[in-house]
């Protein structure tokens, strides 16, 4: 499939299907921020509920947080984004299109020709708000462009309350804001999306090593959702663009449809933002060394990914585009999509059909329904050809179909078929719970 007409088919089978479509789509839509449909938001939670299980729940020195998206105006200052938070803007004098400097490509003016720019202008990315009624300095404040700051301001708070000994972790999902010059690529590049972090505190020289093994769990946690490894690259940032806290940035870029783009990355931000917040705020955000009694600003190491690009990549990697699978007439002249999701990604675990509505077909398929809804995500579903039906869900994704039939009056047994190899065996109702646990790891 061409790679440029692969994200075509993508944004439209991800609305035509309801997983991803633009927000206030009924008044023309707003650039950047999008809606998350039924099956998108399963979806998505599956990857959040993931990165929760593995890098919060699994581990013992990886504690949750959730801070708020709007903070105090001074957080934004000590932190540097009020001064530093910044894109170089330029705007082409023919077709007058904003550009961000990093991403200009070679790509020709609407009006003909090589866009001719205008110097480049400073522009703030975070998005400004006030706090109450009356709208100056004074109530001026941020929606968070990063949860990371969330951390930084509750480090004391959490460590005294968890008793937590260095090297430890705070980690947190949330909605961040960046009012982004260009929005482009679909999910890529939008101006709200969650972001997925981990401030993960060591003692200052140590952080070299805890770098290291962040890159290589935060690789190993992309490729378990499916992702092939050839399609991840690492790109090491030369000095001269990090960051201001910055002391090393690695980006796991993705080989996404329109080239290799960071999908996420890991930066070590040593102490600064500890420091600056201790001496903007007055307060001791030190670390005390119970063995060495010694009082530090610790080290952070910062794995950071965005759920919205990573949503991306798990369904360019999914989705498959093929020739007619089925064998139906009626289907076969028209190409057919699947989706390939991991069996824990997936929005939908199982769907159940009636082979036909007659007898007590649907009756039993509703008991089974039953039976597995409140353990996963089941859709019933008696309409239509069995074949349409199968297809349906090829399209969405879900890794199993249960089909009670004639033969289920008889013997007490149904059909199960599996997307992949669109294989079908026969198996005993009373075992079907069991066999799904087992092939859906839970
Ligand atoms: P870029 O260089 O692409 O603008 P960044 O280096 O500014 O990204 P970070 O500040 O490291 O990004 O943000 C953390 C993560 O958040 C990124 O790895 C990426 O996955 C995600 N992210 C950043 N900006 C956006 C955006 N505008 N839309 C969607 N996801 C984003």
């Amino acid at each position: 499939m061409e790679n440029e007409n692969k994200l075509e088919k993508i944004v439209s089978w991800a609305k035509r299907r309801g997983f991803i479509w633009p927000s206030s789509e009924i008044y023309g839509g707003i650039g950047g921020f999008y809606d998350f449909g039924p099956y998108g938001v399963e979806l998505k939670n599956n990857i959040k509920n993931l990165w929760w299980k593995t890098f919060v729940q699994d581990r013992e020195d990886v504690v949750g947080l959730e801070s708020s998206v709007i903070m105090s105006n001074k957080v934004w200052q000590a932190s540097g984004h009020e001064k530093g938070f910044i894109d170089q803007l330029v705007e082409c004098k023919k077709c007058h299109q904003r550009f961000k400097v990093d991403d200009l490509t070679d790509e020709k003016c609407q009006q003909g020709g090589k866009h001719e720019f205008t110097s480049p202008k400073s522009f703030n990315a975070m998005f400004k708000t006030h706090i109450g009624v009356v709208e100056d300095q004074s109530t001026k404040t941020y929606l968070r462009p990063e949860t990371a700051q969330g951390m930084f301001v509750d480090f004391k708070q959490i460590l005294e309350t968890s008793r937590l000994k260095l090297p430890f972790g705070i980690a947190q999902i949330g909605k961040s804001f960046r009012n982004e010059i260009n929005t482009k690529d679909f999910l890529f590049r939008v101006r709200e999306f969650e972001i997925a972090e981990i401030e993960y505190f060591v003692k200052s020289g140590q952080d070299e090593k805890y770098f290291d093994q962040w890159l290589a769990d935060w690789q190993k946690f992309i490729l378990n959702l499916g992702i092939k490894k050839e399609n991840l690259k690492l790109f090491e940032h030369p000095k001269k663009s990090l960051a201001h806290y910055s002391k090393r940035t690695v980006d796991i870029n993705y080989n996404f449809p329109f080239g290799w783009k960071e999908l996420a990355g890991v930066a070590n931000r040593t102490d600064f933002d500890l420091s600056s917040h201790e001496k903007a705020s007055g307060r001791d955000l030190k670390y005390f060394d119970q063995d060495s009694k010694e009082k530090y600003w610790p080290y952070v190491i910062e794995p950071t990914l965005g759920i919205e690009r990573l949503a991306l990549a798990v369904i360019c990697e999914a989705f498959e585009e093929t020739k007619s699978r089925t064998t139906t007439s009626q289907a076969a002249s028209e190409n057919e999509i699947v989706l390939h999701f991991t069996n824990l990604l997936a929005p939908v675990k199982v769907a159940v059909f009636p082979l036909v509505n007659k007898e007590k077909l649907p009756q039993v398929a509703q008991e089974i329904y039953q039976a597995l809804k409140p353990c996963w995500n089941i859709f019933y579903d008696e309409t239509g050809s069995i074949g349409r039906r199968y297809r349906r869900q090829d399209e969405i994704g879900t890794p199993y179909c249960v089909t009670v039939d004639f033969q289920t009056l008889k013997d007490k047994t149904v059909t199960l078929r599996d997307r992949d190899s669109m294989k079908q065996g026969r198996i005993k109702i009373t075992d079907i719970k069991g066999d799904i646990a087992q092939k859906l790891g839970c």
